[in-house]
């Protein structure tokens, strides 16, 4: 039995996965209908990541795997054509190019507008973008009824939740700090205005956030000293160029009938095998990746928490690599002293006078103190989704209407995207996607596995008969 295609589709959230998720419905609806898309906090279309000023600010994704459309792989790589600046631009030099962030902004927003405010008359879609926070969502009819913070309420038939990263956690001591000028607890926010003329600058966290603060400070000519702390110090690696390796995953495994420890095993004689060879094991990693979420899917919980404790952080800069001019950036700073890498847990922060103290403590056990003329909580998004931020997370969790996902980083949906309820029930009328399915599917951050979530949801709701094929997989380093 099909369901009625909806008439009206709420879409919160306007970065990659909101914004697309419109885009798709948009284009491929083929009949009449109507999507809001709710947006507040960072620019339509762009979102935390592509909401950036910054030129140095680069993707950490190459063009080639960048096009917002799955089912148009070359999109971004033909967009990027029509400007000036990269037409002449050789194929494969473009395609292997990480382009400003920014830049890639201007291709969601243009995505955005071509059918948000249509030329042509036919269009059959009304697409209506509302700068508003969405508070809350209630059951109403066969639908849904959205507040917004504005004092508006809406009604919809269907509702996408692509509410995106939350600014990181709270550290210990954020509270006697919240409203110190030289304290900024989200990263995302611009801080550059911020800058002191002198002393230290202490990043928390040693992540791709890290990154963007260093090479905003390394563009401005910033003089001092940058400090980067983390538990395990590890900076995300650089991209690079790898053969087509055969041997992994082995034809005759499936990966996700391994286990943790049976996977551990395996990737760790490939990564040797690599190793041996004079190549970078992190091919390992890549080839994963088309696996990845069938690999978590199958995984227990307490494998999970077990690959979150000991392999995460090592997977992530493997994982997440940067932009090959980025590392280099950075590794020059390290050499030359401007950039100092500390392995330790930050046990607190504190005031000290017009600076922050933050607190330090080594595996050893002993502690030290750094005092930051700048401090930026640079820890990454924020993921224990029962202690969310998001007065409208709360209030979905509270209300019944939703549920923690069985690791609580976020919401629980059936393979559908479908919103499971406190109840246990299917959702009527609620989806979810983007960075909110973490703790289902691992990889749900990045724009090669938030298109294709997309544009199915899109498809789910417009009842569009067959599901999204799958992409080609595509191998993140370069051949
Ligand atoms: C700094 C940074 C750089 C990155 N670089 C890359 C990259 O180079 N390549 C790559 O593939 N991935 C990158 N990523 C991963 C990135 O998470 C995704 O690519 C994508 O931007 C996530 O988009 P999103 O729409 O899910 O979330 P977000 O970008 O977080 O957007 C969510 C939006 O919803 C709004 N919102 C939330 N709640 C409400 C509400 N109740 N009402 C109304 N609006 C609401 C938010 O304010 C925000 O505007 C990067 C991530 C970050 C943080």
């Amino acid at each position: 039995m099909t369901t009625p295609r909806p008439q009206h589709v709420a879409v919160i959230g306007g970065g990659f996965s909101g914004t697309m998720t419109a885009v798709n419905l948009a284009r491929l609806s083929p009949a009449p209908l109507r999507v809001t898309l709710f947006n507040h906090g960072s620019p339509t279309g762009r979102g935390i990541a592509y909401g950036t000023r910054r030129p140095e600010h680069l993707l950490n994704v190459a063009t080639r795997n960048m096009s917002a459309l799955p089912d148009h792989p070359n999109h971004f790589l033909d967009w990027l054509r029509t400007r000036t600046e990269y037409a002449g631009v050789p194929e494969a030099e473009l395609r292997e190019t990480f382009m400003p962030r920014r830049v890639y902004g201007d291709y969601l927003r243009g995505l955005t507008q071509h059918y948000a405010k249509p030329v042509d008359p036919r269009a059959g879609v009304e697409f209506a973008v509302i700068g508003d926070e969405v508070l809350a969502l209630e059951a109403a009819g066969d639908g849904a009824r959205l507040r917004l913070a504005g004092g508006a309420t809406l009604d919809a038939d269907k509702v996408v939740l692509a509410t995106g990263n939350e600014p990181p956690a709270d550290l210990p001591g954020s509270d006697t700090v919240a409203r110190h000028a030289a304290w900024c607890a989200n990263p995302w926010l611009d801080w550059e205005t911020r800058i002191p003329a002198a002393g230290d600058i202490v990043l928390l966290g040693t992540g791709l956030t890290t990154v963007d603060a260093i090479i905003t400070l390394l563009a401005l000519d910033w003089p001092g000293t940058i400090h980067a702390v983390s538990r395990n110090g590890l900076l995300p690696e650089s991209h690079f160029k790898g053969v087509d390796d055969p041997h992994f995953p082995p034809a005759s495994v499936d990966l996700a009938t391994l286990g943790l420890a049976g996977l551990v095993r395996l990737v760790g004689e490939h990564c040797a095998r690599l190793r041996t060879a004079g190549l970078n094991p992190a091919m390992v990693v890549d080839k994963m990746r088309p696996h990845t979420q069938r690999v978590w899917g199958a995984f227990t919980d307490a494998e999970r928490r077990e690959f979150i404790a000991k392999h995460a952080a090592r997977w992530n800069v493997l994982r997440h690599r940067i932009a090959p001019s980025i590392h280099r950036q950075v590794a020059g700073a390290l050499e030359s002293g401007r950039l100092k890498i500390t392995r330790a847990a930050i046990t607190g922060v504190k005031p000290l006078g017009a600076k922050i103290g933050v607190e330090l403590q080594d595996r050893a056990g002993a502690t030290t103190l750094l005092e930051a003329a700048l401090a930026i909580n640079c820890t990454g998004p924020h993921t224990r989704f029962s202690a969310t931020r998001s007065p409208l997370l709360q209030q979905l969790l509270s209300s019944g209407l939703a549920q923690p996902d069985s690791m609580d980083m976020g919401i629980r949906v059936e393979p559908d995207f479908t919103v499971v309820e406190r109840s246990g029930q299917r959702s009527s009328f609620l989806h979810a996607i983007g960075p909110l399915l973490r703790g289902t599917l691992w990889e749900s951050v990045a724009v090669p596995e938030l298109r294709g979530q997309a544009l199915r949801v899109a498809q789910t709701l417009l009842d569009a008969g067959a599901p999204a094929p799958a992409e080609a997989a595509v191998i993140e380093y370069q051949i």
